[in-house]
């Protein structure tokens, strides 16, 4: 099934410019090769300078990775009582770890994050197998694995690291006990919502001349950090070179490394064929809540439709049967994508277009692929339609998403799409205006930090460097490139 536009004429560009090697088999990840066949010819190309730079961190993963003899040596006195002693040899490569932490779209974008530092440090990427990332995704890298051994030294360790452990860089930094002659085998970066300024100023020039000697950083992130990478000259230097067109950061790091399992991929190529393939125009709905109060979802709801129809996504309703315009007009048929963790929003649209003609005599039809009811993090079923979900998204036309929520970031941005953010309903009220189309498809980072990298405290982050601002969806706050 080809996509509804034009498409289907030119030849297919199963590689994405050049994005993903050719290296892999096809059969093991069937949406590695097969996403062009359900997205439009991208207006986005990689840059040559990004591709090759891919290549050879492919490279490097091959030589560094788990199995290798780098791997053994760099791991070899890890986590033992002497692990400090000088003149150790910790071998030739140098590793970031991830580590899974709260929901899904938190997981990816802090992914993304980390493979983009890792791409400006030299570092491998592994990531922790103790969640079920690989009933998500696809390997990445050929010839090599991107999994974390499970034997790894600090494993046990891992999941009690927090601001409160001494090799917590903005404790260390804190507490003054970085020593620029002895060098820490590991540190914990700590990337989250309740970070200080000392923990996510890591990127920072000064600091990255210690980090940078560490062989083993250990990441835990809940935030999209790479705008905040820019403050640094010279990744900014090298950002630029990888990313001529700023805003395509994510999209292109996410059409590299995540390839959903064959698993999730049949999820998301059944319910495109049978609600999305045949539609003139597709739009996408996301809705986050993240409140209980009374009322929300009425209010929630006025918003999706005030916003819809304002911005001229869907069309209004004709008051009477007989009322519709343009009846020699051939008849558009629009497909709605809802998705949430509750049913209602779609079953209120769904009854809305079924109890009413539209004014254009349009067809609109409303497809909700699950409801959920609550977030399920970490049960393999619940995950896996979630990244179906998110997926489907960033196949539509346009898209609709929810303010702050990182689920909805990375289904626009996945799409090289420009959302129309719902604000976030406060004092029980609809917001007015309802939305608001963002600036760029770029994911907000949502807790950067006060100020760049400078001493001054006053200085305004969204002000530092002039391709970051602040997010559509925060008003004042947070941070985007654009
Ligand atoms: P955020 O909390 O909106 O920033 O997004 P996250 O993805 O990090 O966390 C929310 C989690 O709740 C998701 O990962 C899912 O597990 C679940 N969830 C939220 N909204 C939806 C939805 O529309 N569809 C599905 N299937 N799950 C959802």
């Amino acid at each position: 099934i080809v996509n509804g536009s034009n498409d289907s004429d030119k030849p297919r560009d199963k590689l994405l410019e050049g994005l993903l090697t050719a290296d892999f088999d096809e059969d093991s990840c069937l949406s590695r090769y097969q996403s062009s066949l359900y997205r439009k010819s991208s207006a986005y190309k990689p840059s040559e300078y990004l591709v090759s730079k891919l290549r050879s961190y492919e490279k490097l993963h091959q030589r560094c990775g788990p199995d290798t003899e780098a791997y053994k040596q760099a791991t070899k006195n890890l986590g033992h009582d002497d692990e400090n002693h000088a003149n150790k040899s910790v071998g030739e490569c140098k590793y970031i770890v991830w580590v899974a932490v709260y929901g899904l779209g938190n997981r990816i974008l802090t992914l993304a994050s980390v493979f983009l530092y890792a791409l400006l440090t030299e570092r491998v990427v592994l990531v922790d197998q103790s969640k079920d990332i690989s009933d998500l995704f696809c390997e990445p890298f050929p010839g090599t694995s991107w999994l974390l051994p499970s034997d790894f030294p600090l494993m046990k360790q891992i999941d009690g690291y927090d601001k409160g452990y001494s090799r917590c860089y903005g404790t260390m930094l804190k507490n003054q006990t970085i020593n620029s002659t002895s060098i820490p085998p590991h540190l914990y970066l700590h990337i989250l919502h309740d970070s200080r300024d000392e923990d996510k100023m890591f990127f920072c020039q000064k600091d990255q001349t210690m980090i940078n000697k560490v062989p083993w950083l250990i990441v835990k992130a809940n935030v999209y950090f790479v705008p905040s990478l820019w403050f640094n000259p010279t990744f900014q230097t090298e950002l630029i070179k990888l990313f001529p067109q700023k805003e395509t950061v994510f999209y292109h790091l996410a059409r590299y490394l995540f390839h959903p399992t064959n698993q999730v991929w049949g999820m998301v190529t059944r319910s495109y064929d049978a609600y999305l393939s045949r539609a003139d125009e597709t739009l996408g709905i996301q809705v986050r809540v993240f409140s209980r109060r009374a009322g929300y979802l009425q209010h929630v709801m006025n918003q999706i439709v005030a916003c819809t129809q304002r911005e001229k996504l869907l069309p209004g309703l004709a008051t009477h049967e007989s009322q519709v315009t343009n009846t020699s007009r051939s008849k558009k048929l629009k497909a709605v994508l809802v998705t949430s963790l509750y049913p209602e929003y779609s079953d209120n649209l769904k009854n809305m277009y079924w109890e009413r003609p539209t004014s254009t005599g349009d067809i609109i039809e409303v497809y909700q692929p699950s409801g959920e009811r609550f977030q399920q993090t970490d049960k393999k079923l619940h995950d896996q339609k979630a990244l179906a979900e998110i997926y489907l998204l960033s196949l539509t036309d346009n898209i609709v998403t929810s303010a702050r929520s990182t689920f909805g970031y990375v289904a626009h941005s996945l799409g090289g799409l420009k959302p129309w953010l719902l604000y976030q309903p406060t004092r029980g009220k609809t917001p007015d205006p309802p939305c608001v189309r963002a600036v760029s498809m770029e994911p907000c980072f949502l807790t950067p930090p006060t100020h760049g990298c400078g001493a001054k405290k006053r200085v305004n982050s969204a002000k530092v460097v002039p391709c970051v601002r602040h997010c559509e969806d925060l008003r004042h706050d947070g941070l985007k490139l654009f």
